[in-house]
């Protein structure tokens, strides 16, 4: 990260707090923006969940779903496929938008997505130490604030479209 400015980059007076100028007339501000990240919630033919053991923090070790930060300029829904063919090897056809998830102060929205598998080889990438089709009975325990709800969208998106499928 960049040292905080010293001086205001719109006037050139001297900054009392690095992130906005006083100076009158001014009224330069710093943005700090939010972080977009993706969420992939993907299904292979039996309905099983494609999950990803992670090998960096945050939750390093635990199990969880593809996910990743969308870079500046790339289309979300192709980072999202990038995401899964990244962490898993797996080609995830991206179907529906599950939600979009942030909390106060937390500067990381999620953007979750519901996909299915069309091709590629279950194979970790860089990016995780395993890569496995579970159950959703045998889904592994949330790490994330927004998993949860998550997962219930994803159930709930099963329900409207196929009532008569249960949620195992
Ligand atoms: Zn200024």
């Amino acid at each position: 990260m960049a040292p905080p400015a010293r001086f205001c980059p719109q006037c050139g007076a001297a900054l009392a707090q690095p992130d906005a100028c006083a100076e009158p007339g001014c009224g330069w501000m710093a943005y700090r923006d939010p972080k977009l990240a993706v969420v992939v919630l993907v299904r292979d033919d039996q309905q099983r969940l494609l999950t990803i053991r992670r090998n960096h923090e945050p939750a390093m070790f635990e199990w969880s779903w593809p996910s990743g930060f969308v870079d500046a300029g790339e289309r979300v829904e192709d980072a999202a496929a990038r995401e899964v063919r990244e962490e898993t090897g797996v080609e995830a056809q991206i179907e529906q938008l599950l939600g979009v998830w942030s909390a106060t102060g937390d500067p990381v929205v999620v953007i979750a997505y519901r996909a299915s598998a069309v091709g590629g080889e279950l194979r970790p990438g860089p990016e995780a130490t395993a890569a496995a089709w579970t159950t959703i009975r045998r889904r592994p325990a949330p790490v994330f604030p927004h998993d949860e709800a998550i997962l219930r969208a994803d159930l709930e998106t099963d329900l409207e479209t196929d009532p008569s499928r249960t949620s195992d």
